[in-house]
């Protein structure tokens, strides 16, 4: 089934404005079929009653329960020189599970606050797109752009992924009545070495990834995907 996003409700029908209508098109999509519609942190069943240019109103039929993450996890992701990689990230992070996302500027990432600040808009696009083809009815947040000696740990779990690799093996770490995490990811280059000591200091966990070095974007997903799989009661 394929999902959609509505604008509003109208009694008890949802309804898609008119970029949403041309993505039902190039679907072949027509009235009275069942289609999946997002609407205020919920995705419903619902059936195309009337289809215009402008606007798609759809009755519902069912809510369909979404069952969501055992763990509240934010990724405190280091902004890549190549910053196209973000929009990855973003993409990653959503369908995984994650709750937030906060950009973050290390001595090695990409530097220019104003720049991260206009990205946003893109960003939260491709996170709705996202919502759709995954069917996470709740967005992921992002927040504006934060210095790494501003980050606390004051999480359940607070990890930082250690390019050093001198860290604590990720299935060591015990997960058993966790129910928040943020995990600190470095840009290409990595994190330095002060900034490791840095962030140790504030309390965040070395922890490496096995067996190999991965990119930026590769471990931010793992690793999030990892603790969403197996945190629980
Ligand atoms: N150029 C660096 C590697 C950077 S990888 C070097 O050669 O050391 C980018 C980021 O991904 C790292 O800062 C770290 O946060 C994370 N990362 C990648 N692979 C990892 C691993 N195996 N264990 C822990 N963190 C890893």
């Amino acid at each position: 089934m394929y999902n959609f996003l509505a604008s509003r409700r109208e009694g008890d029908l949802l309804i898609l404005p008119e970029e949403e209508v041309k993505h039902l098109k190039v679907r072949r999509i027509r009235r009275e079929e069942p289609i999946g519609v997002i609407w205020e942190g919920k995705l419903y069943r619902c059936t195309i009653k009337d289809l215009s240019q402008k606007e798609a109103r759809c009755s519902i039929d069912e809510v369909v329960p979404v069952p969501e993450p055992e763990i509240d996890i934010t990724l405190y992701q280091a902004v890549p020189v190549e910053i196209g990689v973000f929009d990855f990230i973003v993409q990653k992070a959503t369908e995984v599970g994650v709750e937030k996302l906060v950009p973050v500027i290390t001595e090695r990432s990409f530097r220019k606050n104003e720049v991260i600040l206009k990205k946003i808009p893109r960003w939260e696009r491709i996170v709705r797109e996202s919502m759709k083809q995954s069917g996470r009815p709740k967005p992921l947040l992002i927040e504006e752009p934060k210095e790494l000696i501003s980050l606390k740990a004051d999480r359940d779990m607070n990890i930082l992924l250690d390019n050093f690799q001198e860290g604590t093996s990720l299935r060591e770490i015990e997960l058993k009545g966790i129910k928040s995490a943020c995990i600190v990811v470095g840009p290409e280059g990595g994190f330095s070495r002060s900034e490791v000591a840095l962030l140790k200091d504030a309390g965040f966990k070395s922890v490496r990834l096995k067996p190999y070095t991965m990119r930026t974007e590769t471990a931010a997903v793992v690793c999030s995907s990892f603790l969403i799989n197996f945190a629980g009661p």
